[in-house]
């Protein structure tokens, strides 16, 4: 990885450099690498995009693949040719630099402007919530720890419901259709919240003795759902594992895609998926203590059989699968008290 890092030079050498990153966890603030956007304004109207980048900082692909795009636009290999492009390849400077998934805390939890911003991650969204809302789209490039292809999340379906209101369902779609992925999973910040309710009867029938859980949908929000809420589309592509360099040529073409979809590059209209793979998150299940066991050593996306035994409790309980369904997120270290694994269900949505 960092051979081809070295062989990057002109303008995106002023990216951060794996080899000088510290891991230092203390840094002052004021020594933390500075946010960074590249932008580029044709002369001609249109759209507004904006790409980002390791907003976990272990997720590397996008930054990549935003290196070669901005290269390839200022040596003319690519043109604008309307609108504006804003390219953020690393969105969260202090995750990057420790080479783990977040700074102080998850960006990707309770995104929204600080009023006073307090830990790393504050500051992050003081500066990038204003800068989300100037844009019309947000592509959001991540990558995952197990799993064996690309996916796309997508948003909800058009609706004015107070969780998320949305009116660019059509678009966001198409747009997602033709990223290069086959496999789509939608139905986000709802079943956050489900979970959330779910969380909150047990807290108040005196389930859970934890008072420090949290219950607030809006804990769900992350950068798509902040730029929905401010009027925009928004997707996140997983380009792939973390370490496979595949995952950055995944990030390029989606971005490349992405523009051609908006009009904003030359070259065809991209094809849709042909065989769009379709999800629906519809439940989450929390682990309640730290003795609650999977069955099997899920794996995102694995097929579950309805009756089908997922999880043993440490009192005993069986927990099974109502429906045919699939395991996504499964996380076997999750802490007592948060997310242990979704259900989804195939189908539904993307029928643009
Ligand atoms: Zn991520």
């Amino acid at each position: 990885m960092e051979s081809d890092i070295h062989q990057i030079s002109g303008i995106v050498a002023t990216l951060p450099n794996a080899r000088q990153r510290a891991l230092e966890p203390l840094l002052p603030l004021e020594q933390e690498l500075a946010f960074h956007v590249l932008r580029f304004d044709s002369p001609r109207p249109g759209p507004a995009l904006i790409v980002t980048a390791a907003v976990h900082g272990n997720e590397t692909h996008g930054s990549f693949a935003i290196q070669r795009i901005v290269q390839q636009l200022i040596n003319s290999e690519l043109q604008l040719l309307c609108g504006r492009l804003s390219l953020v390849p690393v969105t969260n400077p202090k995750a990057w630099r420790l080479q783990q998934r977040q700074g102080d805390r998850n960006l990707n939890r309770r995104f929204r402007p600080p009023t006073q911003p307090i830990d790393y991650e504050d500051h992050v969204a003081h500066w990038l919530c204003p800068l989300l809302a100037e844009h019309d789209g947000l592509l959001d490039l991540h990558s995952f720890q197990s799993g064996d292809q690309a996916f796309a999340l997508f948003g909800p379906e058009n609706n004015q419901n107070e969780l998320e209101a949305f009116a660019k369902a059509e678009q966001e779609e198409a747009i997602a259709l033709r990223l290069g992925c086959d496999r789509f999973v939608y139905g986000w910040l709802d079943t956050y919240a489900k979970g959330m309710a779910k969380r909150a009867s047990r807290l108040k029938a005196g389930l859970t003795p934890m008072d420090s859980v949290d219950i607030d949908p809006a804990y769900g929000v992350g950068t798509t759902e902040y730029m929905r809420s401010v009027g925009g589309w928004a997707i996140t592509l997983e380009c792939g594992q973390h370490d496979d360099p595949a995952g950055r040529e995944v990030a390029y073409q989606a971005i490349i895609n992405c523009l051609r979809c908006l009009g904003m590059l030359a070259g065809p209209m991209p094809e849709p998926s042909p065989k769009p793979e379709v999800m629906g998150l519809f439940d989450v299940f929390d682990r309640y203590d730290s003795n609650d066991t999977f069955a099997r050593p899920w794996k995102s996306f694995d097929r579950v059989n309805q009756g089908e035994i997922i999880a043993r409790r440490a009192d005993g309980e069986i927990v099974r699968t109502a429906e045919d369904a699939y395991v996504i997120f499964p996380n076997p270290k999750a802490q007592a008290g948060q997310e242990w694994f979704y259900l989804a269900r195939p189908g539904g949505r993307l029928g643009v």
